[in-house]
């Protein structure tokens, strides 16, 4: 599979404080040499506690902010150093969907205009065809055409997601980012939202990086995942691999804490300890090293390298070294 994004040494790091005071500002050091590639058809998981940096991965992606460092390369053309016109034309290809469906829509807005506003924007259709596309556009998503003369607040949760898939397929890109799009709905209604993500990804060719907390939802929803912690990812690989054989104790931990709890297995379970760091003053080393209950001496003084695991995706931890 052709790869749709490429995303090498990404950083960025979030200063704190006023821009007049002298000498260096402490930074909040979000993503630090984050790398990976999402293939064409593909939903592929990031996944991590909350403060990991996921998110600002995700933002840099779709150009909410702007990278500090690294590339992100979208059907083989560079989207960071994209300026004008191209850079608005490269931009298109990638979507977003947010986590709150209800503060990302626009309450004054009817939905029929919200799905219309990025095809009037590109241009090149007349106002019947953005009427058809927009009718089209809720039809997929499972809403009636009549929605289209709603307001936002007319809707439930889950039909306000929907909103804004339909919203984020309008320019039909060939990649959409979804930041957590299924945390803040009810449980009987997340299914229902990750089945409808998967049958546009399968009927528009789409890829997607889903973007999660919840290694269970990415499980079963995702081919390949990423986990990170502190900025950067800690291993990478096809879920069947990451979820059955976990190389690192952080992922190891990850998943027992999706698992349902079983009092008789609980005893063998890996725990993560403690709260994970700030990513104002990391630990050296290995960022996980003051909660992993495998560390060594080496590990709090010397960042693990990137070892690659039989061909499929690899691993940062002392305890699987590089091959020399
Ligand atoms: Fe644990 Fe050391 Fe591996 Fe980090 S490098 S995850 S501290 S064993």
């Amino acid at each position: 599979m052709l790869p749709i994004l490429e995303v090498r040494d990404l950083r960025k790091h979030f200063p704190m404080g006023s821009a007049l005071r002298l000498g260096p500002r402490p930074a909040v050091r979000a993503v630090d040499g984050v790398s990976f590639t999402v293939r064409e058809g593909e939903t592929f998981g990031l996944v991590g506690e909350s403060g990991c940096g996921k998110s600002t991965v995700a933002r840099c992606v779709v150009g909410l902010v702007p990278a500090d460092a690294g590339t992100i390369v979208v059907q083989g053309e560079p989207l960071t150093t994209a300026r004008g016109m191209r850079g608005r034309r490269l931009h298109r290809r990638v979507q977003m969907v947010f986590q709150d469906p209800y503060a990302s829509l626009n309450p004054r807005l009817a939905v029929g205009t919200t799905l219309a506003e990025p095809l009037v924007i590109a241009g090149g259709l007349s106002r019947a065809e953005i009427r058809s596309r927009v009718a089209g556009l809720l039809v997929e998503v499972g809403l009636p055409e009549n929605a289209a003369a709603k307001f936002p607040h007319e809707f439930s949760g889950g039909q306000r997601q929907r909103i804004a898939i339909a919203r984020a397929l309008a320019l039909r890109p060939p990649l959409i980012v979804a930041d957590e799009p299924v945390s803040a709905l009810d449980v009987s209604v997340q299914a229902q939202i990750l089945l409808l993500l998967d049958a546009l990804r399968t009927s528009h060719r789409l890829s997607l990086l889903f973007i999660s907390h919840d290694l269970a939802v990415v499980r079963n929803f995702c081919q390949r995942v990423a986990v990170m912690y502190l900025g950067r990812i800690v291993e990478e690989g096809p879920v069947e691999r990451v979820f059955a054989a976990p190389r690192h104790p952080y992922t190891l931990a990850l998943r027992e804490s999706s698992l349902p709890p079983d009092p008789v297995a609980r005893e063998r379970l890996a725990r993560i300890d403690g709260e994970m760091p700030s990513a104002i003053d990391p630990p050296g080393g290995c960022h996980f090293h003051p909660r992993c209950p495998r560390r060594m001496p080496i590990c709090a003084k010397v960042a693990p390298a990137w070892t690659p695991v039989e061909g499929q995706g690899g691993v940062a931890c002392h305890l699987h070294p590089p091959a020399s």
